[in-house]
């Protein structure tokens, strides 16, 4: 048997039980493994590690390790100097894109909300999300370990919070971007990136005290969803608001670790406080071009959520 000595730093200890976290700790194997296979042996995600270190060192996953190197692994630095070292990744998009596990479905509807880009859809596999996380270079965000190990993955999180609301604000601090929300400028149900649109153009799907009140619509072009700023719209503005002051102020503090194996499907999304509110949706007379091959369902509340009867996959 071969040895190391091997420390995680940061949030990578959420993954590990509790003797091991903050301490270097003795751990032996066989041969000569890839360090990214050792990694997550000891249960971290290869997502996660954004800097390797052996006996001082910057290496990359693919580095053998023969036994008696010490080892230290580091989640991705938030302001820590890391000079000339090199990250074990390849730089992330430049613009965040996202692909969602399917029980994380509320989060998808948050992200949209606030305009960021996040493919969901219910029925996806854990094949399909990390082919679509490879073909158009997505960051999967999942609480299933066993997802993000998948080799395809070179960008992913495991979200640690329950509450969709923390969800979201862990994954916009998680990969700064607070300065690239656009609120109300995406399909809550759809993703696809809406359209300004004359309120004539929609007349006939407008609700009565609707056409009355408002004068601005915007169009989703690839499910054919309406949107008006509503009487909810100034309460989820302001919820974004509070994320933004929140962010200035403190990080949130991190959950339990991910589960190991399927997600806590329906934990995520069982929380009924969420998303009470949102810009409305007439929901009626969908497009279904297919630009954006997925169901409507991001878990949103039923005011905004399409409207019974007129599912299905575009
Ligand atoms: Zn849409």
């Amino acid at each position: 048997m071969n040895c190391i000595t091997i420390r995680f730093y940061g949030e990578l200890n959420d993954f590990l039980p509790l003797e091991r976290r903050q301490v270097a700790f003795r751990h032996c194997f066989r041969g000569r493994p890839a360090a990214k296979d050792v990694i997550e042996s000891l249960g971290v995600p290869h997502p996660e590690v954004d800097l390797l270190l052996v006996d001082g060192q910057s290496v990359g996953f693919g580095h053998r390790l023969r036994g008696g190197e010490r080892v230290s692994v580091y989640p991705p630095f938030r302001s820590l100097e890391v000079g000339d070292l090199s990250a074990v990744r390849p730089a992330p998009p430049e613009e965040p894109r996202f692909v969602l596990d399917n029980h994380l479905s509320k989060l998808a509807g948050y992200l949209r909300m606030v305009g960021l880009d996040a493919r969901y859809r219910k029925d996806a596999g854990d094949e399909e999300i990390a082919a679509t996380a490879a073909a158009e270079a997505r960051i999967v965000l999942t609480r299933d370990r066993v997802l993000l190990k998948r080799s395809q993955v070179a960008h992913g999180y495991c979200v640690r919070e329950d509450d969709p609301e923390r969800q979201l604000f862990e994954v916009i601090s998680r990969f700064h971007l607070f300065d690239r929300l656009r609120p109300f400028t995406r399909c809550m149900r759809c993703n696809g990136v809406l359209e300004p649109v004359a309120r004539e153009e929609v007349w006939e799907r407008l609700p009565q005290q609707v056409r009355e009140f408002y004068t601005e619509y915007t169009r989703c072009p690839a499910c054919g969803g309406v949107y008006w700023r509503g009487t909810h719209y100034d309460r989820m503005r302001e919820k974004i608001q509070r994320l933004q002051a929140a962010a200035r102020g403190q990080q949130p503090a991190g959950a339990a670790a991910c589960e190991e194996g399927p997600g806590p499907a329906g934990r995520a999304d069982g929380s009924s406080e969420s998303v009470a509110e949102g810009p409305r949706q007439t929901g009626a007379g969908r497009a279904g071009t297919g630009a954006e091959a997925e169901a409507g369902e991001v878990g949103m509340p039923e005011t905004c959520g399409p409207v019974r009867g007129d599912e299905g996959d575009g």
